[in-house]
């Protein structure tokens, strides 16, 4: 499928002098496997507003180079497919939201997490071209597993990001190993999970490291383990004025706020 190559290429179609949209086309003898299938915000706000100038067709985006032109991977390309699987690291927008053009013959690996957001997200999106995951067939993987697409080897290890279910990438091809870390981060409160997949990226012998860095400034940064005592203390001091919903917290006055409010020592576990 997609003709053979002597050496492993890797090109970065998406994601490159923006926010996301990130697509990683890799190419290797036999295979060829997409990392992530993202949504460019930030090029696609550049022509289009919602609701008022919505795109209408994938043609536009095309033309306008917010979808790259790669043959035989998206759902209106006639003849056999031209890639063999893409692999998604987690669930947001600008990671997954342009599977939604992908063809159906092609299978997208991602995590058992990854896989129910995504079906909620099917479920719950109205469907335009640009948000319509209908139909898409997913194969989910744990870490520790080596999946093996031709002559490319893909080991995902989990990592901790702001959204459950995050997946880093170690990719084996015939030329030599990189690395794709997906998002993640170290400040959470399962920053272990990041440190797993920072252990096997070192140990993978990797030539290449693929990377997103939003913003790279120094400057202290909090855990969530902070920001959590300091709410709860917030909360504390507050008597009366903070109601527990069944979920997460909810400011006093809500007018869907049914739930008892919180003793007044403020203890909330
Ligand atoms: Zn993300």
């Amino acid at each position: 499928m997609g003709g053979s190559r002597a050496v492993a290429r890797v090109s970065v179609l998406g994601g490159v002098g923006e926010i996301g949209g990130n697509k990683i086309l890799v190419e290797d003898r036999d295979a060829r496997v997409m990392l992530d299938f993202g949504m460019s915000i930030s090029q696609r706000a550049r022509f289009f507003s919602d609701p008022y100038v919505s795109p209408r067709r994938p043609e536009s985006l095309l033309s306008l180079g917010i979808i790259p032109s790669v043959e035989g991977v998206y759902a209106w390309d006639e003849g056999e497919a031209k890639l063999d699987a893409v692999f998604l690291s987690h669930a947001h927008l600008d990671h997954y939201g342009y599977l939604s053009m992908l063809r159906r013959d092609v299978p997208v690996y991602c995590g058992e997490t990854t896989e129910r957001l995504m079906s909620a997200i099917t479920e719950t999106r109205r469907a335009s071209f640009e948000s319509d995951y209908r139909g898409l067939k997913y194969r989910t993987f744990k870490t520790g597993a080596a999946l093996k697409v031709g002559s490319i080897t893909l080991r995902p290890v989990h990592v901790d990001h702001s959204v459950p279910g995050a997946y880093g990438l170690v990719v084996e091809t015939s030329t030599g190993a990189f690395v794709y870390t997906g998002d993640l981060r170290a400040h959470g409160r399962a920053s272990h999970l990041t440190q797993d997949f920072a252990k096997a990226a070192a140990g993978s012998g990797a030539s290449l490291l693929l990377t997103e860095a939003t913003n790279m400034a120094g400057g202290a940064v909090s855990s969530e383990d902070e920001v959590a005592r300091k709410l709860e203390a917030v909360i504390r001091e507050a008597r009366g004025l903070v109601r527990r919903a069944s979920q997460g917290w909810t400011p006093t006055g809500s007018p869907r706020s049914t739930s008892p409010p919180l003793p007044p020592t403020g203890s909330s576990r």
